[in-house]
């Protein structure tokens, strides 16, 4: 039969286990929602980054673009003078400068062509990559509401498990409940308080002394594992 005073110690354990847990939670929760919003960060970077390269592109093909008009310009410029130059050998020169003009701007119209067609798949992967990233973005938002509302409930819980904590304490002799809370401190991990079976400590598995074996059914007294000082009662 356990005795009251073991039946308290227990009750207090499972009020403390539950606060501890809700704590625990709690605690978790800001460094989670932080992380999570660094994911959404990073997703909107590769959006902003996506778009970047579109726009690169697009620099480079109104640059090649002015390259082009300017060669134009050039070559029509060639034209005008042609038709000034009385000799021969000035023509020559100027239609050797207007074909080299023609190759250029031929050049220019391969590489716009090319820059066109990088754009195009540019932007079509940067709408995917947008529309693919934007559905993380909702589900990481979700997670992070979620996270908000866990948040809400624990701060809820956590003032009926400090109640019950408290309760559950007030049961107990001022002694008894010292020695718990030094046990707890000692153990770090729970449970603090343990059956003692077929002479065998439940918390640590070590074999006890005769004479503890003999102290457990003793009343008045808490008995505690030689080995993990954890309190003992009789299974
Ligand atoms: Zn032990």
């Amino acid at each position: 039969m356990l005795d009251t005073v073991i039946e308290n110690l227990l009750a207090l354990q499972e009020c403390d286990a539950h606060r501890d847990n809700i704590e625990n939670q709690l605690e978790r929760i800001p460094l989670e929602i932080t992380r999570t919003e660094e994911k959404i960060q990073q997703e909107l970077e590769a959006i902003a980054a996506a778009k970047n390269a579109v726009m690169e592109l697009e620099v480079r093909r109104k640059d090649l673009d002015i390259e082009i008009k300017s060669a134009e310009e050039q070559a029509a410029k060639y034209k005008n003078q042609q038709l000034l130059v009385k000799k021969n050998e000035e023509y020559a020169a100027l239609q050797h400068e207007i074909s080299g003009m023609a190759d250029k701007i031929s050049d220019l119209e391969d590489s716009e062509l090319g820059v066109m067609i990088e754009i195009d798949d540019a932007v079509k992967s940067a709408k995917s990559e947008e529309e693919e990233r934007n559905g993380s973005i909702g589900d990481l938002r979700t997670l992070i509401s979620k996270r908000e509302q866990h948040r809400t409930e624990f701060e809820a819980q956590l003032e009926s498990a400090i109640n019950a904590v408290n309760s559950a304490a007030a049961e107990l002799d001022e002694k008894s409940l010292q020695v718990y809370q030094y046990v707890k401190k000692k153990a770090k991990r729970p449970p603090f308080i343990v059956a003692l079976e077929n002479q065998k400590c439940n918390g640590c598995h070590l074999r006890v002394p005769n004479e503890i074996q003999g102290n457990i059914h003793k009343k008045g007294e808490l008995t505690r594992c030689n080995s993990c000082g954890r309190i003992l009662y009789s299974a």
